[in-house]
């Protein structure tokens, strides 16, 4: 039986008196991907953020190998570097090229040397095809090579857990496919994973277990089969067919 990496028991999140993640409790195993669906508001990215601690918590607990992320602020720095999170929007620095943007945070949190980073930096680009873009600048790539470099930046850092919040959300229609073709790579590579994503098929793909999340809480959870073929659920069928609607209409 695979490890537990992340454990959540009993998650209370809100926003003054909105109750946002409810009495919320899941666990993911080493090298299992899980993915988080639901409608939008529901409290994917506040769960995502609450577990890389860019949230304070009311209630619960999340433990990373057994340790509380929120017992000890000592620790944040060290614990992001176990938690990787990239988000909708790349978040480059402008005006800083694609090997600056990458070996920042090595260099800076981690002490890494320079040319150690640089090599590093360069062997993951060339994983997400893009060994020749490092001496450019975010404004002269495409929104899908801005997202791969935001994982690569995430990558580098080594971490034990990669939260990925809806990073195609922002592309266009035609470089989703190169981003999620990483995230499958990374899924093949054995990486534990939570992805929160609008893109069923992909969902469906990479999932080894799927989560269904409706006001806060979890409604569904299941093989991503059984989800997405015989959701159990009236709220996940409806949420289901409202992605069947949209394939129809695009392609119509
Ligand atoms: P999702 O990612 O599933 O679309 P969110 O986690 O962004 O949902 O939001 C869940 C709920 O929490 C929404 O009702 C949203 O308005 C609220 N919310 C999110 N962030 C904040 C915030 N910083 N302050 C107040 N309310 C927030
Ligand atoms: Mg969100």
């Amino acid at each position: 039986m695979a490890a537990e990496l992340l454990k959540i028991e009993h998650l209370q999140k809100s926003y003054d008196s909105h109750v946002v993640l409810k009495n919320l409790s899941l666990f993911v195993d080493e090298g299992e991907v899980l993915v988080v669906v639901g409608p939008s508001g529901c409290g994917k990215s506040t769960l995502l953020r609450c577990i890389n601690a860019l949230e304070p918590v009311q209630g619960g607990r999340i433990l990373l190998r057994g340790r509380d992320i929120h017992e000890n602020e000592k620790n944040l720095p060290k614990l992001r570097q176990q938690i990787g999170m990239v988000f909708q929007s790349y978040e480059l620095f402008p005006h800083k090229n694609i090997m600056d943007n990458i070996i920042l945070a090595p260099i800076i949190v981690q002490k890494r040397k320079r040319e150690e980073a640089r090599q590093e930096a360069m062997e993951l680009l060339a994983r997400v095809g893009l060994e020749n873009r490092a001496n450019d600048f975010p404004r002269q790539l495409s929104g899908g090579q801005k997202q791969r470099v935001a994982i690569v930046r995430s990558l580098i850092m080594h971490p034990e857990l990669l939260l990925f919040d809806e990073v195609t959300a922002a592309l266009d229609p035609e470089m989703v496919r190169e981003v999620l073709d990483v995230l499958l790579d990374l899924a093949r590579q054995g990486r534990t994973m939570i992805i929160v994503t609008h893109e069923m098929q992909f969902a469906r793909a990479v999932a080894d277990r799927v989560v269904f999340l409706d006001k806060g809480k979890i409604v569904e959870e299941s093989a991503p089969e059984a989800f997405f073929s015989r959701p159990q659920t009236e709220r996940a069928r409806r949420f289901l067919d409202t992605f069947s609607f949209e394939t129809v209409r695009k392609s119509g």
